[in-house]
């Protein structure tokens, strides 16, 4: 891997007056042209994590560890201002609610052209054919007509293929997807993640992709990164952590997978028990109150995170390399 584009190194994050941090001892890379997918449950501290790293944490969080971009620290080496200006042309995000992502004031054609920052010596005209060229991309009907519109007049979905075009357009170096899927139905989804797809072709920067979905994972990204509670339990290539999946939620998680089941019946299986509350955590592994294979020894103590491979690791006492 090239120098990575974003580092976490053991980051601890907790919001202001929580019993406990809500992301603890993270570490990963993304490096340039890679897609990193973040998988977890509700509550697993992925959206923390995706707040961090666009340095849009509530003011009276505490960070530690060293989350870098470019080898800055977001937290300990730049200004509010320096962030403003990352934000705005160096970190792009696709949000689960396109309509928040948008000014519902100013038209789809002029928004547009504004995330085009690094276009903007050129030619009007040469602005307007590459945004026009951008709403083909994402199989928008009749480009012309969308760009004088306004976010009300549009459905959820051609929203959503606005908000893609708008982060291609920005060529940034670090692409934050926060499950950009939620708020839509099932057709328009395929039709996004197929957007999605295509698009990893033309992203030349990192791309972080949030989901609580195997199997898009399994189709967009290169690596995986599997939270569970806040904390980082497994990690790894896509091929070789859905193939060997070694944690017992990362297996637990692929068990749930529609898309593996061989023989749907009527109900898919789920993870039984929930997510600990932030102020009810397990005192050993995390994951022990729900995890099908734990031993006496899982109550009593943490288990460490062991590597697999130069990019592989797990953090469960019954993992061995
Ligand atoms: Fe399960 Fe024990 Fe491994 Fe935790 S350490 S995941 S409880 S087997
Ligand atoms: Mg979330």
């Amino acid at each position: 891997m090239s120098a990575p584009v974003l580092a976490l190194d053991d980051v601890s994050i907790r919001y202001p007056g929580a019993p406990a941090a809500a992301v603890r001892n993270v570490s990963f890379e993304i490096g340039t042209g890679e897609t990193l997918g973040i998988v977890g449950e509700s509550g697993s501290g992925k959206s923390t994590l995706a707040a961090a790293m666009m340095g849009l944490l509530p003011s009276g969080s505490t960070v530690t560890g060293g989350l870098r971009f470019e080898g800055r620290d977001l937290f300990g080496q730049m200004t509010e201002r320096e962030l403003r200006q990352l934000r705005g042309r160096d970190i792009a995000t696709i949000a689960q609610d396109p309509f928040t992502a948008l000014n519902p004031v100013m038209k789809i054609g002029r928004q547009l052209d504004i995330f085009q920052h690094w276009y903007h010596d050129r030619p009007r005209a040469e602005r307007k054919a590459r945004i026009l060229k951008m709403l083909e991309q994402v199989r928008l009907s009749d480009p012309g007509v969308r760009m004088q519109q306004y976010p009300h007049q549009l459905s959820g979905g051609i929203l959503q293929r606005v908000s893609i075009a708008a982060a291609l357009l920005a060529e940034p170096k670090l692409l934050i997807a926060d499950e950009p899927t939620t708020a839509l139905d099932a057709t328009t989804e395929a039709q996004i993640l197929g957007i999605m797809a295509e698009a990893k072709e033309t992203l030349r920067g990192a791309t972080v992709f949030i989901t609580h979905d195997m199997s898009v994972v399994e189709r967009l990204c290169d690596r995986i990164a599997v939270l569970y509670a806040g904390e980082l339990v497994e990690t790894g290539t896509v091929a070789e952590v859905l193939k060997d999946p070694r944690h017992p939620y990362t297996k637990a998680l692929l068990e749930c997978d529609p898309a593996r089941i061989e023989e749907p019946t009527s109900e898919l299986p789920t993870i039984g028990g929930t997510v600990p509350a932030l102020d009810d955590r397990p005192a050993g592994c995390i994951f022990e109150p729900r995890c099908p294979s734990a031993v006496a020894h899982c109550r009593a103590e943490a288990p460490k995170r062991h590597d697999l491979g130069p990019r592989q690791s797990a953090a469960c006492h019954l993992v061995t390399p």
